[in-house]
């Protein structure tokens, strides 16, 4: 790689090291004409599959929209930015590692509501009667019901 100072393009790396939890590795470098270091980051490029809404139009995934959605039904419940943002990236992972070229919108809505059941469960519940679009309220009871009998277990299909 070019040497950003003096354009040379010799250099050499001086270290090498995992970081990111191992998503990315960072360099020192060093070149060789004028000796100056530098630090370069190296990550994988991976593509998400694109979203098929329910409407049968394609569009690029947006982590933005996701996170924002997620944030919403957490609005001012006790759960750290930290475990929101992990949440995230474990959805972004499991979408990816899916190895599809597209996905449905609704997998990803199924994703976001197993995650905030995990996360909070009245955040769950937000988050599903709005997605799910509960029918009527003996449907939305029964889902509270089945939480509050079993919170362990995934929410029904
Ligand atoms: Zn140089």
């Amino acid at each position: 790689m070019h040497c950003p100072f003096c354009g040379t393009h010799d250099t050499k790396v001086t270290d090498s090291r995992l970081v990111a939890e191992g998503d990315q590795v960072r360099r020192r470098r060093q070149c060789v004409a004028c000796g100056e270091r530098f630090t370069t980051y190296e990550t994988a490029e991976l593509v998400m599959p694109r979203v098929i809404k329910g409407d049968g139009s394609r569009e690029a995934f947006n982590e933005e929209k996701l996170r924002a959605g997620m944030l919403r039904a957490l609005e001012k419940r006790p759960v750290s930015a930290e475990a929101i943002e992990a949440a995230v990236q474990r959805i972004r992972q499991a979408l990816r590692a899916r190895g599809e070229r597209e996905i449905h919108a609704r997998d990803i809505g199924e994703a976001v509501m197993a995650a905030l059941r995990g996360l909070d469960q009245v955040a769950y519940i937000r988050f599903a009667s709005v997605y799910r679009r509960f029918q009527d309220i003996d449907e939305f009871r029964a889902e509270i019901e089945r939480l509050a009998q079993d919170p362990d277990q995934p929410a029904s299909r």
